[in-house]
């Protein structure tokens, strides 16, 4: 099918489906451009727990999804491409969770969005980027776990002043940003103001004027009277920074940051999510109400 057949045929569908159509910051442009809404990963649970749609069409990999089903029981979740996960996520295990409970058993877990609903579930908040230290910020407890970005755990603990206990996983996108190829690109543009993801190492952090999530890239954008910016996370953001900004010239550090699981999505996999009613997203009930709690005060948050 030709492109413009392809989006016509996802409009009708959506329409005679009822569905909503969700897209990552970092999916490839014609999802951005077909979907309803375009966010973070806070931004896109909002939408899933606020939708009044039937079906919600998960455009980003596993675990949004399985966030989207976890807030939203009753709707279908479709997720186009199955295979999208999240290597930051599938480094932390339900186990992983309950050991740490057992050496630390007065502390309370905060999990990162980016984990499966199994974790969550284990989990007393979960945070994303965008709120991290917030949530942190509003816990009494002396000892806190937290899972699994050990770059964003870093950052939170510096930030916030309350001392964590780091789960030492990574994001392979974020943390392959090096400070060597950083500072090369500064010393080319001279004038850029330097943006940073969390989830980059502390020595990336350290070269960055303004630490962000990806909506708060936006906003620091938007304040900015700069022309050029230096923007450290995943090459996708790109796109919609450009589009929001078409004023502005945006740089990213080379090699390019790419994950190739949320470039896995295509609107031919869309289309067909659609006709078919497949791949569904489904999380086992029993799980589903205890990661619910931790996603919940995650929402409360910030
Ligand atoms: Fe996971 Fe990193 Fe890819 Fe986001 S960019 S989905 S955190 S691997």
């Amino acid at each position: 099918m030709e492109r413009e057949d392809l989006v016509e045929s996802i409009n009708r569908l959506r329409e005679e489906r009822e569905a909503v159509i969700l897209a990552h910051n970092y999916q490839p442009p014609e999802i951005q451009d077909l979907a309803d809404f375009v966010g973070d990963s806070l931004g896109l649970a909002r939408q899933a727990a606020e939708t009044e749609a039937r079906v919600v069409v998960f455009c980003g990999v596993h675990f949004m999804a399985e966030t989207s089903a976890i807030l939203n029981p009753d709707k279908v979740t479709l997720l186009p491409e199955p295979r999208a996960g999240c290597p930051l996520a599938d480094t932390v295990t339900p186990e992983g969770i309950r050991t740490l409970r057992k050496l630390h058993p007065r502390a309370v877990v905060v999990t990162y969005v980016n984990s499966t609903a199994a974790v969550k579930a284990e989990s007393d908040y979960c945070c994303t980027s965008g709120n991290a230290v917030d949530v942190v910020r509003s816990i009494e407890a002396t000892e806190i776990v937290f899972t699994p970005d050990g770059n964003l755990g870093r950052y939170v603990q510096g930030v916030s002043g309350r001392r964590l206990i780091i789960w030492e996983g990574c994001c392979p996108i974020h943390d392959g940003i090096r400070a060597e190829d950083v500072s090369r690109l500064k010393e080319e543009h001279p004038e850029a103001l330097t943006i940073a993801h969390p989830e980059c190492r502390p020595e990336v952090l350290e070269l960055a004027d303004a630490v962000a999530s990806t909506s708060g890239m936006f906003r620091v954008v938007e304040e900015s009277d700069r022309e050029e910016f230096i923007i450290l996370t995943e090459s996708g953001l790109g796109y919609p920074l450009g589009k929001r900004f078409p004023e502005r010239r945006f740089h990213f550090p080379s090699p390019e940051p790419l994950c190739p699981d949320m470039k896995m999505i295509t609107l031919e996999k869309v289309e067909r999510s659609l006709r078919d009613m497949e791949p569904r997203v489904t999380v086992p009930e029993e799980i589903r109400v205890r990661a619910l709690r931790a996603v919940e005060r995650m929402l409360a948050v910030g």
